[in-house]
C-alpha cells in the first residue's frame, strides 16, 4: 500500500473508533444531576445566608473564590470548606480582563488565588474559572500547565433578562438540562440578595423536576464513570 493508502487508512480508522465511542457515549445519558456554583465569594453577608440555604437542603455546591477576599474573609472561607462544599479557584484580584495580563501576571493571579485558598482552608483547589469567563492561550496554556481543569458554566442563573429572583429561577427552569452548570454569585457587587433569594427557589423547583446536586468535581467524576454515582 502506497504512504497515502495507509495515511486515509488510519484517518478512516480513527474516525471510526471516535463514532465508536461517540455512539457509546450516547448510550450513557447523565442522570438529572446539576452542579451549583458561585462565584466572586467569600462575601462576610452573603456568603453565610447561601451557605444556610444549602444546609438546610443537604447541598453541595462550588465556590470559586477570589483570592484577595479570602484573605479579608478567611472564617467564611474555611465554614464553606468545613460545610463539605467545593472551592476553585476564580484568580487572587478578579482583573476584569485577565487575557490582556502577560504571562507572568496571570501566572501569578492564578497561582497567588491557590495560595490563599489551601493556606486559610488546607484544601488546593482542582478547578479553575477565568473571571466573567474570559479565556485566550495565555490564560488556557497556564491553567493547564499548572493542572486546573477549567470550568464555564451551561446555564447562568444571573442574567440581566431576570431583574427579580422569580426571574432568576424562571430562567435556570427553562434553561436547565442532566449535567447543567448553574451560574450564580454571593460576591463582588455591592448586592446579591437577588442571588440569596433566588436560592430556595432554584433548588425546590429543581427538586420538584427529579434533580439532584453535586458538585463540579462530582460532575465530571460522573460522565467519565458512565453516569454513575
Ligand atoms: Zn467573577
Amino acid at each position: 500500500m502506497s504512504v497515502r493508502g495507509v495515511l486515509l487508512t488510519a484517518i478512516a480508522l480513527a474516525f471510526l473508533a471516535l463514532a465508536i465511542k461517540c455512539e457509546h457515549l450516547a448510550q450513557q445519558p447523565l442522570p438529572k444531576v446539576v452542579a451549583i456554583t458561585f462565584d466572586d465569594g467569600p462575601h462576610p453577608v452573603y456568603t453565610p445566608k447561601v451557605l444556610s440555604i444549602l444546609k438546610r437542603y443537604g447541598i453541595k455546591a462550588t465556590f470559586f473564590l477570589i483570592g484577595k477576599r479570602v484573605e479579608q474573609f478567611p472564617e467564611v472561607a474555611r465554614r464553606i470548606v468545613a460545610e463539605g462544599h467545593e472551592v476553585g479557584n476564580h484568580t487572587y484580584s478578579h482583573p476584569t480582563k485577565l487575557p490582556e495580563e502577560n504571562w507572568e501576571q496571570i501566572r501569578q493571579e492564578i497561582e497567588k488565588c491557590s495560595e490563599a485558598i489551601e493556606r486559610v482552608t488546607g484544601v488546593r483547589p482542582k478547578l479553575f474559572r477565568p473571571p466573567r469567563g474570559f479565556l485566550n492561550y495565555k490564560v488556557l496554556t497556564l491553567a493547564q500547565l499548572e493542572g486546573y481543569t477549567i470550568v464555564f458554566w451551561t446555564v447562568s442563573a444571573d442574567h440581566k433578562d431576570a431583574p427579580t429572583p422569580e426571574a432568576m429561577a424562571q430562567r435556570v427552569f427553562k434553561l436547565v438540562h442532566s449535567g447543567a452548570i448553574i451560574l450564580m454569585h454571593d460576591g463582588r457587587i455591592p448586592s446579591r440578595w437577588k442571588d440569596v433569594k433566588a436560592l430556595p427557589l432554584i433548588i425546590e423547583g429543581l427538586l420538584k423536576r427529579g434533580y439532584k446536586f453535586v458538585t463540579v468535581s462530582e460532575l465530571f467524576g460522573l460522565s467519565k464513570h458512565n453516569g454513575k454515582l
